[in-house]
C-alpha cells in the first residue's frame, strides 16, 4: 500500500510539470530582474502584448503564444499587468536577494565623472537607450542562449554596485573572468545594430536578436563587426578586453527584453533564484 501511494504521488507531480511548458519551466523566474511567460493563447495570428507601454517578444511554442517579459530590478514584489488584445493578464512578481559588491577604482573620475564627462555620458546613454527600445519584427533564432565565451563567472546579475564606498547602478549583467583576446560569439543570431566607444562600457556591441530581444557586449580589446551587419549564432563580435569602467580584462554581457535588463543567467541555465 505505502508503495502504490509513492507511485500515485510520482505521477502527480509528473503531470503538474507537464503543465507547464519547455519555455515556461526553463525561463519563468518572475522576480526583478527576472523573466515572466505569459500564455496568450492560441490563434492563427500572433498576438501584440505591452507591458510598462513598451512591445514585448511574443513567441509561438506549438499551438500557444507567449509572451515572454522583462521584468525591472527596480519592481517591488507583487503583482504586474501585461495588455494582450483588449485583455489584462496579470502575474505575480516574487522576492530576490541580490548581493553587494565593493569595488575600488584608482581613476576617481570613473566614480565622480567631470562636468565633461557628465555630458559625454549623458549622450552615451541617450544613444544606447534608443538602441535598447528598438523592435524588429523577426524572431528569436533561439532563446536558450549559448554562453558568449566558456569561461567561470566573476559576477553576477543584479549585484548592488558600491565604487569607492559610493554605490552606483546594479550590475546589469553577467561577468565572465577570461583572458583579454578571447573571442565573443553572439549567443543568437541577430543585426548589429550599435557600435561605440563608451565611458562606462568601453568598446561596446549590442546585437539585435529579434522583437527587442538584444545583447549588449562591452569592455572589448578589439571590435570585429560593423554597424548594420547580420551574424549567424555563434559569429565573433569582438575580443575580450578592459576598456571603460572596468579593473582588469572580463566579458561583461547583458541581456534585454523591452528594454528591461534581465538576468542572462536565466537563458543560459544558470540562473540562481
Ligand atoms: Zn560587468
Amino acid at each position: 500500500m505505502p508503495r502504490l501511494f509513492a507511485v500515485l504521488l510520482l505521477c502527480l507531480s509528473c503531470s503538474a510539470h507537464a503543465a507547464d511548458s519547455y519555455l515556461t519551466r526553463l525561463l519563468n523566474k518572475p522576480v526583478p530582474g527576472g523573466v515572466a511567460v505569459i500564455d496568450l493563447g492560441t490563434g492563427a495570428v500572433a498576438p501584440t502584448a505591452r507591458y510598462d507601454g513598451k512591445p514585448v517578444l511574443v513567441v509561438r511554442e506549438q499551438d500557444t503564444w507567449r509572451a515572454i517579459v522583462g521584468v525591472p530590478l527596480s519592481v517591488q514584489p507583487g503583482p504586474q499587468q501585461v495588455s494582450s488584445g483588449g485583455r489584462t493578464l496579470t502575474f505575480t512578481v516574487g522576492a530576490k536577494h541580490y548581493p553587494e559588491q565593493h569595488i575600488t577604482l584608482k581613476n576617481t573620475r570613473q566614480v565622480n565623472p567631470n562636468p565633461a564627462d557628465l555630458s559625454r555620458i549623458n549622450a552615451e546613454l541617450a544613444v544606447q537607450t534608443t538602441a535598447y527600445r528598438s523592435f524588429s519584427p523577426g524572431t528569436p533564432s533561439n532563446l536558450l542562449l549559448d554562453k558568449p565565451v566558456n569561461g567561470p563567472l566573476s559576477s553576477r546579475f543584479g549585484v548592488r554596485r558600491f565604487f569607492n564606498g559610493e554605490e552606483r547602478n546594479p550590475h546589469a549583467g553577467l561577468d565572465f573572468a577570461v583572458p583579454a583576446g578571447t573571442p565573443i560569439k553572439t549567443p543568437a543570431a541577430g543585426k548589429v545594430i550599435l557600435v561605440g566607444d563608451y565611458f562606462f562600457n568601453g568598446n561596446t556591441v549590442f546585437v539585435d536578436h529579434g522583437q527587442g530581444f538584444i545583447s549588449m557586449f562591452c569592455h572589448m580589446s578589439k571590435i570585429d563587426v560593423k554597424m548594420g551587419q547580420g551574424l549567424a549564432r555563434g559569429e565573433v563580435v569582438g575580443r575580450v578586453g578592459s576598456t571603460g569602467r572596468a579593473t582588469g580584462p572580463h566579458m561583461h554581457w547583458n541581456i534585454s527584453l523591452n528594454d528591461v535588463r534581465v538576468d542572462p543567467a536565466i537563458f543560459i541555465g544558470a540562473f540562481q533564484p
